[in-house]
């Protein structure tokens, strides 16, 4: 605890050296938070958690490629974004952020329902690790990446999988708060993956990202994806789930979007 204490101390005193410099938050938020319709309070928030999540971790590159302070401070504004109104704490217990140029390879031995053990080869673009680094791929990261037009963002996706393994099970429940309740988190979820689930096998439209339907921990990931990056269309579909979800961030995206421009 004392040690907790004199770490967080001196973590505030190296903020003001630490701080993202203001030309490149500049270029940060334009390039890659304006969707976010966040308040000049909560990006100088976002700002001193982002710099904060450099002072304690390592984002390294891989594959040949530099990570640079911009790629850094995108990735960590991005992060922290999802922990805003929480705690830096909540990304504890692990220490690197591995950056590849593009979409990686992973070789992986999975066993079929015969007990028959195959290596399965696999492209991602992002990957996290229980108490392990989170990896991504900058080509998908990048705030012009394609697939950020329709709601998704892979650092968010990955950071999300973090706060869902927190308590040692990737299994789409992060530890909840006391004020929120676990039956009704399980039963929102649970029905709107099976529903999911349902809608693919009979080969029906969705309204949620069909890879959210892979198993619960990515269902959460991208249901928070959409929350952060497209609350209006997840509201629209599955209030329920926004809901839960507003519980646990303690954010609403929605009502950000929705509010009177201040400019
Ligand atoms: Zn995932």
């Amino acid at each position: 605890m004392l040690l907790d204490w004199f770490f967080r101390w001196r973590e505030q005193r190296q903020l003001p050296h630490a701080l993202i410099p203001a030309a490149l938050w500049q270029r940060v938020v334009e390039d890659s938070l304006t969707g976010f319709y966040l308040e000049r309070q909560q990006l100088d928030r976002l700002r001193e958690l982002a710099s904060l999540f450099l002072l304690r971790k390592a984002v390294n590159g891989a594959g040949g490629l530099e990570v640079d302070d911009y790629m850094a401070a995108v990735i960590a504004a991005n992060a922290c974004l999802l922990i805003l109104e929480l705690d830096l704490d909540y990304y504890d217990g692990w220490v690197e952020v591995i950056v590849y140029p593009e979409a990686f390879v992973v070789t992986r031995e999975v066993r079929d329902e015969m007990g028959v053990v195959h290596k399965k080869r696999t492209i991602l673009g992002g990957e996290a690790w229980s108490r392990g680094p989170l990896i991504l791929s900058w080509k998908d990261a990048r705030p012009d990446a394609s697939r950020h037009a329709q709601g998704s963002n892979v650092i968010l996706h990955e950071f999300a999988h973090k706060l869902d393994m927190l308590d040692g099970a990737a299994d789409g429940t992060p530890p909840l708060h006391p004020d929120m309740e676990l039956r009704n988190w399980i039963d929102t979820f649970t029905e709107t993956y099976d529903c999911l689930r349902e809608r693919i096998e009979k080969h029906r439209g969705t309204s949620i990202d069909p890879y959210a339907a892979e198993n619960p921990a990515e269902f959460f990931a991208v249901v928070s994806e959409e929350f952060f990056a497209a609350p209006a269309h997840l509201h629209l579909h599955h209030a329920d789930v926004y809901q839960q979800l507003r519980l646990f961030y303690r954010q609403d995206p929605l009502q950000r979007l929705n509010r009177p421009s201040t400019k």
